[in-house]
């Protein structure tokens, strides 16, 4: 009768994942599990850059909690976490507290704005439904305002993105297929919109094969993206982007600036006196973090070492997931009373970023390049894929990208 209590905190692709895994591996009699999330609903963070530019409505992205889990296995809490108490076993929630046995953290990221001035107060960051539906409502906003003014401002058509890495990309991709509508929408003429891609490293998407970042560039230059590559973001006001390039200052008038060049776990899991290492949180091959056993760390809250290149794995969604799966068959072993837990190592399967307009690149099966159509296609793959694990045919039928033509 003695069953032990766990605790998810978080329902996005780490938290949403064990407990979907966990309810099938253990029953109701093994555990009493409990699975806390802010919102009612899931969200699938890799679209929120289409909620953000209006291409994709973000009903789409979201899917209630309770239609992907099974109530009678899981209790689900709808409620803000506030603090993590490690040594004490407790969370704490903005009304309550809950106590644990065994802890799954899978909390998520938020913006890493390294302490750039005017950032944290005036840029946008694409970090959840609330955020994503904000940025798209502002930019509708400036285009309806535009027409409105006597003297017609500038920097209501400037669209500024700060980095040009995956999400920045992705985001940009999305804005090249949004402002053509917007322009019709609003009678706004093209030619005065500018999209720019600000980004500090000496390429775009760093760390992608050389060609692959070119086919990228190019696809987007050809929609009006303008690039701004090796250039520093110095500061962020209401109404512009300084930035040095080349030793220059140079000035963007603008007041939508979109920041998606640096992401960190969220800030929770430090305060909890977790070790950490940028803002996440290095976990043994087992997903614990040094120090406790009863507590397994999910997703971009949880650094995971790269053993080949001696570099942590990019946060992403593939290895959220996989890292959740891990999870729950530890934790079954745990409940069952086996002591020897699996070491965890990644399988990546690849990486694809769109690049809007039905365009999209990335690598599969190792070192495979794609571009265009098939790329795309291979993106709602993946995304239909996880679909599917969460919740079957129905939520694919119901939540997936089915049109491979758009
Ligand atoms: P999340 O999926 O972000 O979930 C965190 C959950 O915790 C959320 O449900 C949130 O509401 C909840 N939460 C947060 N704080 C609290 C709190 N205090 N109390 C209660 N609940 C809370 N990765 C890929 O692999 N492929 C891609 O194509 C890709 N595209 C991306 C595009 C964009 C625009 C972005 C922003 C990211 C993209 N990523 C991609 C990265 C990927 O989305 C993340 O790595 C992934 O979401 C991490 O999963 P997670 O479970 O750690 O966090």
């Amino acid at each position: 009768l003695n069953r032990p209590n766990i605790v998810i905190l978080g329902a996005g692709y780490g938290g949403i994942m064990t407990a979907s895994k966990l309810q099938k591996k253990l029953s109701a009699d093994d555990a009493n599990i409990t699975l806390v999330n802010k919102h009612s609903y899931h969200y699938q963070t890799t679209w929120l850059h289409e909620n953000a530019a209006g291409t994709l409505h973000h009903d789409r992205t979201r899917m209630e909690v309770n239609s992907v889990i099974d109530t009678n296995k899981i209790n689900f809490v709808q409620e803000a976490v506030t603090g993590i108490d490690p040594e004490n076993k407790k969370v704490s929630l903005e009304n309550g507290e809950l106590s644990y046995d065994y802890l799954v953290i899978g909390l998520g990221f938020e913006a890493a704005t390294f302490g750039i001035q005017g950032l944290l107060e005036n840029a946008f960051t694409i970090n959840d439904i609330n955020s994503a539906r904000l940025i798209r409502q502002h930019i509708e906003y400036n285009f309806a305002k535009y027409n409105n003014e006597k003297d017609k401002k500038q920097e209501r058509l400037n669209l500024v993105v700060g980095g040009a890495g995956f999400t920045g990309i992705e985001f940009v991709g999305e804005l090249a297929n949004r402002v053509p509508e917007l322009c019709k929408e609003y009678d706004v003429p093209r030619e005065n919109v500018r999209i720019i891609n600000v980004e500090a490293a000496p390429t775009a998407l760093p760390g992608f094969d050389p060609e692959l970042v070119e086919y990228a560039m190019n696809s987007l230059e050809a929609r009006g993206v303008e690039f701004k590559i090796g250039a520093m973001i110095k500061e962020v006001t209401a109404d512009k982007l300084v930035y040095e390039q080349d030793e220059e200052i140079e000035e963007v008038p603008t007041n939508t600036v979109v920041w998606a060049a640096g992401v960190r776990g969220n800030k929770l899991v430090e305060d909890a006196g977790f070790e950490s290492n940028r803002g996440r949180t290095p976990v043994r091959e087992d997903l614990r973090p040094n120090g406790y056993d009863d507590v397994f760390i999910v997703g971009d809250c949880a650094l995971v070492m790269n053993e080949e290149t001696e570099r942590p794995y990019p946060p992403t969604a593939q290895i959220a997931i996989q890292e959740a799966e891990h999870t729950a068959e530890n934790m079954k072993r745990i409940v069952q009373g086996n002591d020897h837990l699996e070491p965890f190592t990644p399988n990546i399967q690849g990486t694809v970023a769109s690049l809007g307009n039905n365009d999209a690149m990335g690598v599969i099966f190792d070192d495979k390049k794609i571009y265009g159509w098939s790329a795309t296609a291979m993106k709602k793959i993946i995304d239909n894929r996880y679909l599917l694990k969460l919740g079957g045919v129905g939520l694919v039928l119901k939540k997936g990208k089915l049109n491979f033509f758009k």
